[in-house]
């Protein structure tokens, strides 16, 4: 099947063509980092204008670049939550809106749903049991995957989700938002031993993560320092507190692989891209004989692709939604799972 995806939850509109499980045939984003930058985080209001305006040519240019026409796609999805309502309502109205012209199914998706096959994506196999990872700008959490559609919540961050954590932190230092992969640059210059930030919940039994208290240590540590002589001291924060981050996500996703007895592991999401989390899953995993699956830093991140995976998977179960169907910016992964 072909699958056209509209994507909308926050600050980025994209839009991707998808034939069948591996053919990706084009995939658009628009960013709007720049028109909230100036507020240092996102406005909702702006981001759904900004929706509104990028929409149609980005539809026009996925077209394009797939080489298929509106009338030969088979099904149209658009991300339904979690995220901001005036910016989901963009996306999902303008798929509804073409497969009532069209005459096609629409699917409403689930953005989390997104990360949390994205590593899956490409591969001829589909999705394998795992345990996952979703580290991103909203959500902390580790999922007990079964198959498609089969999730069990089994822990998830009690305040800041990672991505969250990064950008504040980032912003109290005075970096521009978003701070997260600017954080993962100047940590590269830094020492990660240079300051012993607490690791959170990392002895506790049980998958819940905290990370407001590591901010906290980060505001209350650099509020000492000398601001003149800013460049000396900031690479060592950076890597000091990017370690600890690390350090509790690999901690607790390793813990949590063994105690579900799956054998492969996942991570997804924004945080995803960050190198020292990358590389110190790899190292882990290889140590305790898992494999390892994150998916590539375009599609990290929030994009349209993930979206249409998701959407053609739960196509080939014989899924659709209802166009009545309304978007809900709290949309749940599982039944147990909330915001953070
Ligand atoms: P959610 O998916 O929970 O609704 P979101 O869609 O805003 O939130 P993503 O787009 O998945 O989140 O990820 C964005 C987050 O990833 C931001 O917090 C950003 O700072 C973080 N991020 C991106 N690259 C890096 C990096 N290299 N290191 C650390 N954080 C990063
Ligand atoms: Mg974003
Ligand atoms: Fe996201």
């Amino acid at each position: 099947a072909t699958v056209l995806a509209i994507e909308s939850s926050c600050d980025e509109t994209a839009v991707a063509v998808l034939r069948g499980r591996e053919s990706l045939l084009s995939a658009v984003v628009a960013s709007q980092i720049e028109a909230h930058r100036p507020f240092g985080g996102v406005v909702p209001e702006l981001a759904s204008r900004q929706h509104s305006a990028a929409t149609p040519g980005l539809l026009a240019a996925a077209l394009e670049k797939a080489g298929v026409d509106v009338a030969d796609v088979d099904v149209f999805a658009a991300t339904a939550g979690p995220g901001l309502a005036s910016s989901l309502l963009v996306g999902n109205t303008t798929a509804k809106a073409l497969a009532l012209a069209c005459g096609k199914p629409f699917l409403a998706i689930n953005h989390l749903e997104g990360h949390l096959l994205s590593p899956f994506f490409g591969d001829s196999e589909g999705v394998q049991p795992n345990v996952a990872l979703v580290v991103s700008g909203g959500h902390t959490m580790l999922v007990d995957v079964a198959g498609v559609g089969s999730y069990e919540l089994m822990g998830r961050s009690r305040d800041d989700a990672a991505g969250e954590a990064f950008d504040k932190v980032a912003k109290m230092l005075g970096l521009p938002y978003p701070g997260g992969p600017l954080i993962d640059q100047l940590a590269v210059e830094g020492d990660p031993k240079a300051y012993d930030f607490p690791r959170s919940m990392m002895k506790k039994p049980g998958f819940e993560f905290s990370f407001s208290g590591l901010k906290t240590s980060v505001r209350y540590l650099t509020e000492t320092f000398d601001q003149e002589k800013r460049d000396e001291w900031l690479p060592d924060v950076c890597a000091s507190f990017q370690q600890a981050v690390v350090d509790v996500l690999v901690g607790k996703t390793l813990r949590a692989a063994k105690a579900a007895g799956r054998k492969l592991v996942t991570v997804s999401g924004g945080v995803g891209c960050n190198r020292c989390l990358r590389e110190e899953m790899q190292r882990a995993c290889d140590r305790a004989g898992l494999d390892l699956r994150i998916a590539e830093p375009a599609l990290s991140t929030d994009n349209a692709a993930m979206i249409a995976y998701v959407a053609h998977e739960h196509h080939l179960l014989g899924r659709s939604s209802s166009l009545d169907s309304d978007v809900d910016p709290n949309l749940p992964l599982t039944n147990q799972a909330n915001r953070a």
